[in-house]
């Protein structure tokens, strides 16, 4: 690792730890030319493999960019696009994984998008899942309906347990 003062190109390691349960390593180094010290941090690359089967790394921004345009239009904050893509993250890491297809990452996207807007879902998932007719939208909108339903049972259920 080159010294980020003197741009000397080498540097020595005096201290390793690991940081954030075992995700990422810092490093303490010295440079053996100016003797400054500095640190980096190493983290495990996660790696989405795309349908072409080219690789790349796991990206936040790209995520947050993709749910930004679904919700184009729709009232939906910054922050909550923000602590979508960071959910998606989890869900991605939690697998456990080192490489993840995309259409994972799409899946994961999917269900915090849905309880998000159910509009920009809609729309996510028409391209994500390649709708190609009416029909494949019905489908789509009555799984919403019912899921609605069946939450506002679950309201009305609390509710009458909350006054008895
Ligand atoms: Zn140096």
């Amino acid at each position: 690792m080159r010294c980020p003062y003197c741009r000397h190109a080498d540097s020595r390691v005096v201290d390793s730890r690991e940081a954030d349960d075992g995700q990422l390593i810092r490093r303490r180094r010295s440079c053996p030319e100016c003797g400054k010290r500095f640190t980096t941090v190493e983290e495990a690359v996660l790696a989405v493999v795309k349908r072409s089967g080219v690789t790349e790394p796991f990206s936040r921004t790209k995520i947050i960019g993709g749910v930004r345009k679904a919700c184009q239009g729709r009232p939906v904050d910054d922050d909550s696009i923000a602590l979508l893509a960071q959910k998606v993250e989890e869900t991605v890491r939690a697998k456990g994984a080192a490489e993840i297809p995309s259409h994972e990452v799409g899946l994961a996207i999917l269900g915090p998008l849905r309880d998000l807007d159910e509009v920009a879902y809609l729309r996510f998932a028409s391209v994500y899942r390649s709708f190609d007719s009416l029909a494949d939208f019905e489908r789509e909108i009555e799984t919403l309906r019912e899921a609605a339903r069946a939450r506002e049972g679950a309201g009305a259920v609390e509710a009458a347990g909350a006054t008895s």
